[in-house]
């Protein structure tokens, strides 16, 4: 216990030296709790309801930084710049499909590059967050893996995802849904990822209903034993295949977290009234769309309560892989239908800007 404290005592004295000049050692409000909050204020001897009025500012009215809260007084102001920041994410490119589909290029502080996109949906948004620059999975048919893993995000870069692109929207209520199917595999980034999660469903936070956010999963099987215990937004899995060995070929992730490990932990995982766990499906031509392939699914799932899309593969170069032709995409559908699974065949917008599942690679103006 002594060595540990005395070890952190280095790294804070370090940190110390460091922290004089450097913004990064701020309270970044953005990517705090409420209890932090709270907390941060009762240290600066401010009155409590300090806490959820800045939290307003942040989440709710998206200001651009502490001139904008019009209501703190000028002190308090001058306080929050020299002791807190609202650090956000510089916009550096936006694409905008035919289909509508809108394809932003942020860049971090430290000049990773990561993307968000905005998919218009029949009255409503819907917005694909990344949780990672890059991503540790490798599965083989993703452009993102194919960059390698660079770094976690930040659940205030996470957060900011969702801000900044409200920020640029006429009516920016009508961003009513998430989904953390950008880049990277949420579960690894485990903390940040749920601190965001928290921030965005929070009443006094973003207040979005947890009925609207899905995580998706390649399969982490002690995290999602762990989401389910922490959250109760919807959950997303990747199957790509319901075979361990086809799966092991697309998803490097199976030979630590097998089928036969992951769908019991799918089984118990605890689902509200009329919720179901969705399983999205790439089919990819010759390797896992087959009959035999749909009736494994079927056989396979017939203890969830799932739902099932079915995702053309999305090429991308040099992948050597491609999608089935649609009456082998709609032949594996009928056997799922017929076995009563909801099964959806999903078109995949943007993909003239490489927008699409799959095809997102940060960008190519990478580090500075
Ligand atoms: N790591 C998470 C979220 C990122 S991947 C996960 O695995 O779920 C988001 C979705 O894109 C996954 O369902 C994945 O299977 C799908 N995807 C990846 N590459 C694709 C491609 N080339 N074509 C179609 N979908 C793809």
């Amino acid at each position: 216990m002594l060595i540990n404290l005395m070890n952190r005592r280095d790294d804070l004295c370090g940190l110390c030296a460091f922290a004089v000049n450097n913004e990064s050692m701020k309270a970044d409000l953005k990517g705090m709790s409420l209890a932090e909050t709270q907390a941060w204020v009762e240290e600066n001897e401010l009155p409590a309801y300090r806490a959820r009025q800045l939290r307003h500012w942040v989440f709710k009215a998206r200001v651009g930084g502490f001139d904008e809260m019009t209501n703190v007084p000028k002190g308090l102001r001058a306080l929050l710049a020299e002791k807190a920041r609202l650090k956000h994410l510089e916009e550096i490119k936006k694409e905008i499909s035919r289909d509508g589909t809108t394809k932003y290029l942020f860049r971090l502080e430290d000049g990773h590059c990561i993307e968000t996109v905005l998919i218009p949906e029949r009255g409503h948004f819907t917005l694909c967050v990344s949780s990672q620059a890059g991503c540790a999975m490798n599965c083989l048919f993703c452009l993102t893996g194919k960059q390698g893993f660079k770094r976690n995000l930040t659940s205030a870069e996470i957060v900011d995802q969702v801000v900044q692109t409200r920020r640029g929207m006429d009516d920016p209520e009508r961003l009513t849904n998430l989904v953390l199917m950008g880049m990277g595999e949420p579960l690894a980034n485990y903390d940040a990822v749920l601190k965001a999660l928290n921030n965005i469903i929070a009443e006094e936070g973003m207040n979005f209903s947890h009925r609207t956010v899905t995580l998706s999963t390649c399969g982490l099987v002690p995290q999602i034993r762990r989401l389910g215990k922490d959250t109760k937004v919807n959950l997303a899995v990747s199957l790509n295949a319901a075979d361990e060995e086809t799966r092991s070929y697309l998803m490097p992730v199976n030979r630590t977290y097998p089928l036969v490990e992951l769908i019991p932990a799918l089984q118990s995982f605890p689902l509200p009234n009329k919720r179901m766990i969705t399983f999205e499906y790439i089919l990819i031509k010759g390797i896992n769309d087959g009959d035999e392939d749909a009736r494994k699914l079927v056989s396979l799932l017939k203890r969830l309560r799932a739902k099932i899309n079915l995702i053309p593969l999305n090429p991308h170069l040099g992948l050597g892989l491609e999608a089935p032709p649609p009456e082998r995409i709609l032949q594996f559908q009928e056997i799922l239908v017929r076995n009563h699974f909801t099964a959806i065949i999903r078109k995949s917008k943007g993909q003239d800007i490489s927008a699409a599942c799959g095809q997102l690679s940060g960008g190519t103006a990478g580090r500075r």
